[in-house]
């Protein structure tokens, strides 16, 4: 059986993660996450950590070249006989044209890409009530359990990823639209789009999803 390949798009607090997560677990696939190897570059205390910070807490993009290094080096060390799964690009119809050539180029030809889609007005209420432990990155939602102030599996500190405020968010929503709507609609045209409503129950959307690839599949 050919492996699966999947990206993940959607906006910001779109629930991609979570969705990511149990897809990742059913496919056995290997994930790709981009959005933490930036992460990690932003930690170095040197000049090119510190400017991708710069970059990331405006809400902007960080340049095509960097983003395809980031997930390029991930994919190089994937075993031929397993799928993946990206998730936080490809950003811009550049990086999508990018990602095709060399999903092709590997023989990686059962790809597909899947759109969380939810209301401007969810990402803002999503992101503001976001918190991230400070000790171990665990992910919580204030409106899943409001008040807390501590992960509930390490004790650590939760605190606000410095990108989730207002004025960024605002930035994110604008540069969504204007350079990942295009990869969307690129993806529809090519009919390798699965798009999804993403302000549904977590195991109504996982549920979609799956039916949507297995049926994708059958009819290849
Ligand atoms: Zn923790």
């Amino acid at each position: 059986m050919k492996s699966l390949n999947v990206v993940f798009l959607g906006q910001a607090g779109s629930g991609k993660g979570t969705q990511a997560a149990i897809l990742k677990k059913i496919f056995s696939l290997w994930e790709i996450d981009t959005g933490t190897v930036l992460r990690e570059l932003v930690k170095k205390p040197d000049y090119f950590g510190e400017k991708i910070e710069k970059v990331m807490a405006q809400g902007k993009l960080v340049p095509l070249w960097l983003a395809v290094y980031c997930w390029l080096d991930l994919l190089m060390n994937v075993p031929e006989d397993k799928g993946i799964i990206l998730e936080g690009s490809p950003r811009q119809l550049e990086e999508a044209k990018i990602l095709e050539e060399v999903l092709n180029w590997f023989g990686r030809k059962n790809f597909r890409a899947i759109y969380l889609k939810i209301s401007d007005k969810e990402v803002l209420k999503r992101l503001l009530a976001r918190r991230l432990c400070s000790q171990c990155k665990k992910e919580y939602s204030l409106i899943l359990t409001p008040g807390l102030t501590q992960c509930s599996i390490c004790g650590g500190k939760l605190i606000k990823r410095a990108d989730d405020n207002p004025k960024a968010i605002k930035n994110r929503i604008e540069f969504f639209k204007k350079n990942t709507l295009p990869v969307i609609n690129y993806f529809r045209k090519k009919k390798i789009l699965i798009e999804v409503d993403g302000e549904r129950p977590i195991e109504e959307i996982s549920k979609e999803i799956i039916k949507k690839i297995k049926k994708d599949k059958k009819g290849k």
